[in-house]
């Protein structure tokens, strides 16, 4: 394929042709059988196959390649289709403490490669504009992409995200507080920009490559230093009014409780995040130690670390159950790097939450219980997410 009429199509998100409506759910949620697609856009079969068949002559969507040996002599009912992966390509950037991360990936959901960009601390946005433009044409070259093939540049960063895209805070970044992404990576890129905080972007690349794959509906809390979380309506991650749903970490559970870095007290965050153990740790062991640390110190039979993470996960099981008592969702994934230790925070953090819900499991068929998993992801998801935002046509600014 040497056009560009897959940007075209997926460019124009308004459309209700049928051709759109399918190459936008391909691009959205990746490889699906016929029937998939009719269930998905609501179109009838008939509807599907006609405009299937065009897509297929023109190689704007092709069998999933894996299964087109299988498909042959099993006769397979329904063939996965999936979006020509030489059609088009999308960009990921997570804005990280001191460098940039950039994924590319086309559209067929394959991950094509991933960088990091130094960039020292407090770095500001028009040189990490022009260190993500550098690094991407460098991507684009060693890969034969075409840079024309790109449909779009997704960002994730840390920190509460209006909905235009201006950052309303970023912590680890204080240059970019009141910064728009849009007009930093717009101009750069001349493409459409999307942008979500990183904490949104962990439940899109969940929904696109990990634990929430074929999920519309699911709460993500994501337990590190800090505590993130997300909630996933109908495949969609709600932003709220202003960009501020889903903050789990900072809801107040005591007043009167130690101050947190948002400037409010006694923030869940300081409780069911992974900040205060560490500090506690370190005082312990006479050295800072890190997260992977404790666990491995946990999976040796330390007592300390072992208590430090049942702890956290009692806590967090209980914010948790707060959560529940609000929403009641299908599915609870459990994220973040203390989400490595598994069963050891996982059992007591079910408990907890199974203990302050007001629906006990006992009480409900299994097909009505939550259920509450690890994620796939420990690391990189914020990243794979940004990229996974293009994909699904989530967050697009402007
Ligand atoms: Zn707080």
């Amino acid at each position: 394929m040497s056009d560009d009429r897959l940007k075209t199509i997926l460019d124009d998100r308004d459309s209700g042709a049928p051709i759109s409506r399918i190459v936008r759910a391909m691009s959205e949620w990746g490889a699906l059988s016929g029937a998939e697609i009719a269930r998905r856009t609501g179109l009838a079969r008939s509807t599907v196959s006609v405009a299937l068949s065009k897509l297929r002559d023109s190689g704007i969507v092709v069998e999933l390649p894996e299964q087109a040996e299988a498909s042959k002599g099993v006769g397979r009912p329904a063939t996965p289709l999936v979006l020509n992966p030489e059609a088009g390509t999308c960009v990921g950037v997570h804005l990280a403490l001191d460098e940039l991360r950039i994924a590319v990936a086309d559209v067929a959901h394959s991950v094509i490669d991933e960088q990091s960009v130094p960039l020292g601390r407090d770095y500001a946005p028009e040189a990490a504009a022009e260190a993500a433009r550098s690094a991407i044409a460098s991507v684009y070259a060693a890969h034969g992409l075409r840079p024309s093939g790109l449909l779009g540049v997704g960002v994730s960063v840390s920190g509460p995200l209006r909905p235009d895209g201006r950052v309303i805070r970023a912590s680890i970044l204080p240059r970019w507080a009141g910064v728009n992404l849009r007009d930093v990576f717009g101009p750069v890129f001349e493409r459409p920009v999307f942008a979500a905080n990183e904490s949104n972007c962990a439940a899109i690349a969940e929904m696109t490559w990990g634990a929430a794959a074929g999920e519309d509906d699911f709460v993500l809390f994501k337990i590190d230093v800090g505590l993130g979380g997300a909630l996933v309506r109908g495949g969609t991650v709600l932003t709220g009014i202003a960009g501020g749903a889903g903050e789990f970490g900072h809801v107040s559970i005591d007043p009167q409780g130690p101050l947190c870095r948002c400037g409010n007290r006694g923030c869940l965050e300081l409780y069911a995040g992974f900040g205060r153990p560490l500090d506690e740790l370190a005082r312990i062991h006479g050295r800072p130690l890190g997260m992977e640390d404790t666990i491995l110190l946990a999976e040796q039979g330390d007592a300390v670390a072992l208590r430090l993470i049942e702890d956290t996960g009692e806590i967090a099981g209980r914010g948790l159950a707060m959560i529940g008592n609000i929403l009641n969702p299908p599915l609870i994934l459990v994220t973040g790097r203390m989400a490595v230790a598994g069963d050891l925070l996982l059992a007591p953090l079910v408990r907890a939450y199974e203990k302050h819900i007001l629906i006990k499991s006992h009480d409900l068929p299994a097909n009505l219980r939550t259920r509450i998993k690890l994620g796939h992801f420990t690391a990189n998801d914020a990243l794979l997410g940004a990229v996974g935002l293009v994909l699904k046509g989530q967050g697009r600014l402007g």
